[in-house]
């Protein structure tokens, strides 16, 4: 199965989750805060937020973020993906974080597409 796109929607919990950890980001500069949630494969929740540096290439992308926290509690296999962004359009990784995503990709050879939340447009 490839990552992120499991059957059904994202549960409340991811969903929720990623709402949360948006509210946190750092993003003085874009102004565009995002959350991401990945389930490692161990089955915990792993959350992380876009932090914005004035050294723009210094940032780090939500999606990174949960990975270093998900890697730092012992877990390397992600599972299921959320991202989350503010406002009603669909965001998608960026192409680092889709490397980062399918280097930890539960089935290496999958797609690491991420769904977006529900009532999302596209970008
Ligand atoms: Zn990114």
């Amino acid at each position: 199965m490839p990552i992120g796109v499991p059957s059904g929607l994202p549960s409340a919990e991811m969903t929720g989750l990623a709402r949360e950890v948006m509210s946190r980001a750092y993003a003085p500069y874009s102004r565009f805060r995002v959350g991401a949630v990945l389930r490692g494969a161990n089955g915990k929740l792993y959350a992380g937020c876009n932090v914005e540096n004035s050294a723009y290439p210094q940032g780090t992308c939500a999606e990174v973020a949960a990975i270093a926290v998900m890697v730092a509690d012992g877990e390397r296999r992600i599972v299921e993906a959320l991202v989350m962004g503010e406002g009603d359009v669909l965001i998608a990784p960026c192409g680092g974080c889709r490397q980062h995503l399918r280097e930890f990709a539960a089935d290496r050879g999958a797609d690491p597409s991420v769904r977006p939340p529900p009532a999302c447009g596209a970008r």
